[in-house]
């Protein structure tokens, strides 16, 4: 029997782009023109091509520009540099995505170094890294500034609480755990070479798993009551007959729903947080460009 409550990201990122979409027929109507989003995807990877084509969606969903560059595998270091030198100075371009993972052969550090800081809406730039570090305002990536939001509209203040973070990804974990630095929480982040994670993890009132794997959070790691966000997004081997196998988290749900206060299900929880906060990203982005303020509440 479920006990804990479903923290529902569907249906929050859902409510947040609404209010990103008024926000760009507001930006809209000031400035003539749309707020824009490019995304350049190298390669023909299936998972970023479904990624790609989300996003771009998303984007003209919310009202927004999107520029799509696709470019073939072999395409070299220098014309893709030359590409977003293009899109830094294009006035109709308020954020660069570069899809990530490059194919092997590309500096993937030198070309998130080449993109604008001003447009890095993914927040993976040294420069909006280090300003989140220092606590100035900057570009956070979207998936841990997508779990703080939940984190927060579910417990309110976060002060004091012990919150632990299962991974150090540049992605994930290390930005997740300052997001929970500076809400005020107690944090840990644990890792591979983490000792006895499961007492780690027991100690938490916040737990966040970004790993990877499979269900290896078991429901017996979780404190009573704890908040639960599952970050991790895996697919298991498909059972008979079927010809794909189930998505899950790094949470085995099942286990830690009877124990967690609240949890978020994998499909539906933190994943449809991403995308609407890139949605975000840009439009703060774009009002940056326009001098104008950043929506409130955003
Ligand atoms: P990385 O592979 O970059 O990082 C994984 C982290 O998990 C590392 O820090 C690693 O430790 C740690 N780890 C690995 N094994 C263990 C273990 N046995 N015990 C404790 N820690 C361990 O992954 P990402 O951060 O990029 O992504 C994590 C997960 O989140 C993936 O499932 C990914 O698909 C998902 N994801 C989901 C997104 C979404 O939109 N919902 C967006 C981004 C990612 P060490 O550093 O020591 O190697």
């Amino acid at each position: 029997m479920t006990t804990a409550k479903v923290i529902d990201g569907k249906a929050f990122a859902a409510a947040l782009r609404t209010r990103i979409g008024e926000a760009a027929a507001s930006f809209a109507a000031h400035t003539g023109r749309r707020p824009g989003l490019a995304v350049v995807l190298v390669g023909e990877d299936p998972a970023s091509q479904v990624y790609v084509g989300a996003k771009g969606k998303a984007c003209e969903a919310a009202g927004m520009a999107s520029f799509e560059h696709r470019l073939a595998a072999d395409t070299s270091e220098a014309a893709l540099l030359s590409l977003i030198e293009r899109l830094n100075n294009d006035p109709e371009v308020d954020g660069i995505l570069v899809q990530l993972p490059l194919p092997a052969g590309l500096n993937e550090q030198a070309i998130i170094a080449a993109i604008s800081p001003d447009k890095d809406v993914d927040g993976f730039h040294v420069i909006n890294a280090g300003r989140l570090a220092v606590g100035q305002e900057g570009f956070v990536p979207c998936t841990p500034l997508g779990c703080i939001m939940l984190l927060k509209d579910q417990l309110g203040d976060l002060s004091g609480l012990e919150a632990v973070v299962i991974g150090r990804s540049n992605i994930v974990g290390k930005p997740m755990a300052q997001l929970l630095i500076d809400a005020n929480a107690t944090v840990t982040i644990a890792h591979s070479r983490t000792r006895d994670l499961a007492d780690v993890v027991r100690r938490a009132d916040i737990v966040v798993a970004a790993v990877g794997r499979a269900e290896m959070v078991r429901g017996d790691w979780i404190k009573p009551g704890a908040t639960v966000i599952d970050v991790g997004i895996n697919r298991l081997p498909p059972e008979d007959g079927k010809e794909k196998g189930r998505l899950v988290g790094d949470v085995a749900y099942a286990e830690a729903a009877q124990v967690a206060g609240a949890i978020t299900p994998v499909p539906g929880g933190v994943g449809p947080m991403t995308i609407a906060v890139l949605l975000r990203n840009t439009l703060v982005a774009a009002c940056h460009s326009a001098g104008m303020p950043a929506p409130e509440g955003l």
